[in-house]
């Protein structure tokens, strides 16, 4: 375009005044073709195929390409039919006109703002080139008639097309912003559990990966808890499933208070949930993990089944200098399984480092 611009304003005459004549009017010919299929096809191509006419769209892509290769031997001719072959384009690129205007009026009735975007941008080109057509207007602003007529309409377009631009890159922005916010949301929708609220395993894994990593590097003390409801089957059966989710969410509840920024809690699957704390070893996590203990233990279950106590067993894993989650939680699970063995209700805590176990249940309040 901008070599068909220059060529047209007479501009290369001051540096090729050779090329004055018809090798002008040749490259012009060629150029003003191709400028006819790229602008078709820009037109065409910006649109949404759902928006635009079945057969009409692609029909009107051929000819935009018919015209292009139309313009190569125009440009190279100087003898022969060239008039009619001249003759023939003018009324190609009539119907190539006609053909984009109706695409994109069929696309706007559609609802394509792409389409009134292209149609209010090219109408006053097209309405300057249909006076400049029928009317003189070369006499106008003494003498500059046609060449002001072509400023006004490109600067119209350009401006046009620049302040559609700007708005559909503020609703591309508007988009993108709604979709990472739905992406996030999906993310963590995947990581929690939908009855309890709580993280599910993989949204555990997730947070306490980078406690673990920490522990590791600070070489400090960290500990996994996994707790078990005890005889949970048996309250399916006697009260039903439902009151057994109630259960569920109540000590859930429960559970996630002790959330915070040295502890991690999660339902694992079940009825067992998880807690990862930091900080706490030897007695003063026996301590801690047999409050939970006692603190599940007390949850009101009432509504759910009638009154009654729900106990939990607790296994739990602790490594003074921090471990891997896979080591941890194999740990853990050996230790629940000793506690179930031994009579449930209560803690046994295993340490990583020198393969103890201990039992813990302390009174209550102690
Ligand atoms: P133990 O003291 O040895 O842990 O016995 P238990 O009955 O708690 O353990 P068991 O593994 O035999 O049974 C667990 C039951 O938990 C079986 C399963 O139907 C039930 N369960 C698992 N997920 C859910 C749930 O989301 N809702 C309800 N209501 N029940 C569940
Ligand atoms: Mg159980
Ligand atoms: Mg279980």
């Amino acid at each position: 375009m901008a070599v068909w611009g220059a060529v047209w304003s007479q501009l290369h005459l001051f540096f090729l005044p050779g090329m004055a004549g018809v090798v002008s009017a040749q490259l012009c010919t060629g150029l003003s073709c191709l400028a006819v299929t790229l602008a078709t096809l820009s037109a065409i191509t910006a649109l949404d195929r759902d928006h635009l006419p079945r057969r009409l769209g692609p029909a009107t892509l051929v000819l935009g390409g018919v015209i292009g290769v139309l313009g190569v031997p125009l440009a190279f001719m100087r003898a022969g039919p060239i008039m009619a072959l001249a003759d023939v384009l003018g009324v190609l690129i009539l119907v190539d006109l006609l053909a984009v205007a109706v695409c994109l009026g069929c696309a706007w009735r559609r609802g394509s703002a792409e389409a009134r975007t292209f149609a209010v941008a090219w109408s006053l080109p097209m309405a300057a080139l249909a006076v400049a057509q029928f009317l003189d207007v070369d006499m106008l602003f003494w003498g500059g008639g046609s060449q002001t007529l072509v400023l006004l309409a490109a600067a119209w377009q350009t401006l046009w097309l620049s302040f559609a631009a700007s708005r559909t890159h503020a609703r591309l922005r508007v988009e993108r912003d709604r979709a990472r916010r739905a992406e996030a949301q999906a993310h963590e929708l995947a990581r929690r559990d939908p009855l309890t609220g709580l993280r599910n395993r993989r949204g555990f894994i997730d947070v306490v990966t980078p406690m673990l990593e920490a522990a590791r590097a600070n070489a400090s003390p960290i500990a996994l808890l996994i707790v078990d409801v005890d005889w949970f089957k048996r309250i399916n059966d006697a009260h039903g499933h439902e009151a057994g989710d109630m259960v569920l969410a109540t000590i859930a509840r429960r559970i996630g208070r002790w959330e915070g920024a040295l502890c991690t809690v999660a339902r694992l699957g079940g009825e067992e949930f998880a807690l990862m704390i930091g900080g706490l070893e030897g007695f003063a996590l026996a301590r801690f993990a047999d409050s939970v203990r006692q603190e599940v233990a007390a949850c009101d279950h009432h509504a759910a089944i009638g009154g009654g106590k729900v106990t939990v067993s607790i296994g739990v894993a602790e490594a003074a200098k921090g471990a891997d989650f896979r080591h941890l939680y194999r740990l853990a699970d050996e230790a629940l399984y000793t506690a179930k063995h031994r009579g449930r209700d209560q803690v046994v805590l295993r340490s990583l480092d020198d393969a103890s176990e201990h039992a813990y249940r302390f009174a209550v309040g102690a």
